[in-house]
């Protein structure tokens, strides 16, 4: 059982508004389900939204965020249902996502996004962990990068292992239920 979620996702918005509104309904459906989010902390964009469809939910959010960020006022801090740790680093921070997460799911967006999903994964195929690590592929959004991590794999770039590992599913049962069927 998946108790603990850590969630990367976007600091914007992204093109659509439907983005926001199909985060928002992947926090309130955690809440209902009692999983607590693990997340970066942010009060905007996507990261926002789901941290609010958890909260409205009354559920729990466990955010870690760097400083400098909270300087910036990017950071959702003191509300209720949430516990929040400012720390220095941005290392710091995914070193406490990743142990205080039993799983690890992905959502749209950008560069810091692929940057969290490429350290989870590649330390998970290190055996450094051995949390489970999935993209929430909503209406296929995430295709264009499964395509591309299917080409690594038929050129012998990475094993066909690593990337059956990585949870592909369509929506947010299918990927508790993927991740909760890979946990060691
Ligand atoms: P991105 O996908 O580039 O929007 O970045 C999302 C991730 O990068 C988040 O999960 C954070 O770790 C970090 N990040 C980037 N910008 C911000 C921000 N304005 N507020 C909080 N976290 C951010």
């Amino acid at each position: 059982m998946i108790q603990r979620l850590a969630i990367f996702l976007g600091s914007r918005d992204g093109d659509d508004p439907r983005f926001g509104r199909d985060a928002y309904d992947v926090g309130a459906e955690l809440a209902a389900r009692g999983i607590e989010l693990v997340y970066g902390g942010g009060g905007g964009g996507l990261m926002g939204r789901v941290s609010q469809g958890v909260l409205d939910g009354g559920g729990r959010v466990y955010g870690v965020i760097p400083r400098f960020m909270v300087e910036r006022e990017w950071g959702r801090l003191h509300e209720p249902g949430v516990q929040m740790h400012v720390v220095e680093t941005m290392h710091e921070r995914k070193a406490m996502m990743t142990a205080r997460a039993d799983a690890f799911l992905v959502l749209p967006g950008g560069l810091g996004t692929l940057e969290e999903l490429f350290e989870v994964w590649t330390w998970q195929t290190l055996s450094l962990h051995s949390k489970p690590v999935g993209l929430l592929n909503t209406d296929g959004f995430w295709d264009p990068l499964v395509a591309t991590l299917d080409r690594l794999a038929d050129h012998e770039f990475m094993s066909r292992t690593t990337v059956d590992d990585l949870v592909v599913a369509p929506d947010l049962a299918a990927a508790l239920d993927g991740l909760a069927s890979r946990l060691g």
